[in-house]
């Protein structure tokens, strides 16, 4: 390691050891591990003016996720656990078309305890345990340049000097430049079908009311629904709803691009639940000031083979490698992971970015494209979803459809919650054993090829800052 002094003011002739660009929760989660690296000088850039805390949304952090934030800092999880809410069963409503007539509920326990809380008291318990000198607010990288010879990258970014690492962590989000740049053929967010509309309220005393460990989803119909609504508590006394209406394609209120406080947007919703005659969820909608709500298309990225460049001087993590469908609700818990698994390798192999990456990737990749494209599988996408579910159909024939998703749905929690052990599948398992992951895999990858006619992809204009 090169230097024990944190980033200076202005320090742009210095070559920092590690970059991290982008401080949401994979790039915060990975910065409170390095702060444990005495003698490792690292920065983290982030785009926005200061790091957000607002989205309006909720994560939900199971085993897995808190396994790995207790690997990068236990304090993480004590923080966690004191702002989160313990969710411990599921129940899934599917409403008849007349408002009027019984749902038809599926309830069941959840196998291990969820940690539900606020999107934005995460990152604040992340942001709190990293050092304020080793993050520059309002960094909008627009890419970067390696020099081979020199062994380290020059990241550009928007109306800003460049800044030099040895080892660059793109944590850049969906709409990833850093993976456009690595990957400049690689198309954009892919489209998954859905407009969602989602917010966070405070209301007093919701967090130990009768019912708030319930994780609860409600859907006008069991398969092809068109619309799907969470309604989730998500500690401190602030409940989450979420409603996703399926969309032709990305369809934004007053033809705008989304964010919070949209004019108009509330109206939409309640107009479609007014249709609905879903009363009680547009009580909890009309209750929600519309600068809270926050409205969104929703993206994924499609799986990469590799995640390196560079003899390993520039690697992704996060959403900027896999981001995915949120149906299952492994989106931060995957940025988590990837975290402590880049943590460990830059403990082990600095000052060699070739053997951090390769330690790095042979952890992730193949894990993270798993959950990526049973992420995929779940999102209803016209073509892929059926081709997957044909799949799990040929794979086990003797298992009926409805009886056969609940377990493997149960098989693959199971799998994910065994994080560190096992990451490539659980011996002998039906639908999580290595050999099924990696031939399920190979599938998702011809059949992603097959149906990539019907997909959307963002246009990168609108992923570029340059
Ligand atoms: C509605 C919704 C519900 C979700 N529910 C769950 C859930 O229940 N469970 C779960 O685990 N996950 C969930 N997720 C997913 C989760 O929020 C993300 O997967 C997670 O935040 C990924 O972390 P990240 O650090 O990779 O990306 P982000 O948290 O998105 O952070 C990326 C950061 O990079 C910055 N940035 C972007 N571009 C640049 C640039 N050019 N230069 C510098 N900085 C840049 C951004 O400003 C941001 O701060 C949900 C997401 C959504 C939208």
């Amino acid at each position: 390691m090169t230097n024990a002094e944190p980033a200076g003011a202005n320090g742009l002739d210095q070559i920092f050891d590690v970059l991290i660009v982008g401080g949401g929760l994979g790039g915060l989660a990975l910065a409170v591990g390095l702060g444990h690296l005495p003698g490792l000088n690292w920065l983290l850039v982030e785009a926005a003016d200061e790091l957000r805390t607002a989205t309006g949304t909720l994560i939900g952090v199971g085993a897995n996720g808190l396994h790995a934030l207790e690997c990068l800092d236990p304090r993480i999880v004590e923080n966690v656990k004191k702002y989160a809410q313990v969710g411990t069963r599921a129940e899934g409503h599917v409403r008849p078309a007349d408002p009027a007539g019984e749902p038809e509920v599926n309830a069941m326990p959840l196998s291990q305890q969820l940690h539900t809380i606020r999107w934005g008291a995460t990152q604040r318990v992340l942001a709190e345990l990293v050092e304020p000198s080793r993050v520059r607010c309002g960094h909008k990288c627009r890419g970067y340049t390696v020099d081979e010879a020199a062994g380290h990258v020059a990241v550009h970014f928007k109306d800003k000097p460049d800044i030099k690492a040895r080892l660059v962590i793109g944590a850049d989000g969906v709409r990833s430049v850093m993976r456009s740049s690595m990957c400049p053929s690689d198309p954009g967010p892919r489209f998954l079908g859905y407009m969602n509309w989602n917010a966070v309220r405070h209301v007093p005393g919701s967090s130990s009311a009768a019912g708030s460990d319930v994780i609860k989803t409600i859907r006008d119909s069991k398969t092809d629904f068109s619309i799907m609504v969470y309604i989730i508590n998500a500690g401190c006394d602030y409940q989450f709803w979420q409603v996703r209406m399926t969309s032709a394609s990305p369809c934004f209120t007053n033809g705008g691009s989304g964010g919070g406080g949209v004019p108009g947007s509330k109206a939409r919703v309640m107009q479609r639940l007014q249709q609905l005659g879903w009363q009680d969820i547009m009580q909890e909608v009309e209750a929600t000031d519309e600068s809270a709500i926050y409205e969104r298309a929703m993206w994924d990225r499609l799986p990469l083979p590799a995640w390196s460049a560079a003899g390993g001087h520039v690697v992704l993590l996060g959403d900027a490698a896999h981001a995915m469908y949120s149906g299952p609700g492994q989106g931060a818990r995957t940025a988590f992971e990837d975290a402590h698994q880049m943590f460990l390798a830059i403990k082990q192999h600095w000052p060699n970015p070739a053997a951090i990456a390769a330690q790095y990737e042979e952890a992730r990749v193949h894990r993270a494209s798993i959950i990526q494209n049973y992420a995929a599988g779940m999102a209803n996408l016209a073509g892929l979803s059926s081709d997957i579910n044909a799949f799990w159909q040929q794979l086990h024939p003797d298992t009926p459809d409805a009886d056969g998703r609940t377990e493997r749905f149960r098989e693959f929690q199971l799998w994910l919650n065994s994080y560190p052990e096992k990451m490539h599948g659980l011996p002998g398992s039906k639908y999580t054993s290595p050999e099924a992951l990696k031939a399920f895999v190979e599938h998702c990858a011809a059949a992603t090829a097959q149906h990539s006619a019907s997909q959307q992809h963002m246009p990168s204009s609108k992923i570029s800052c340059a």
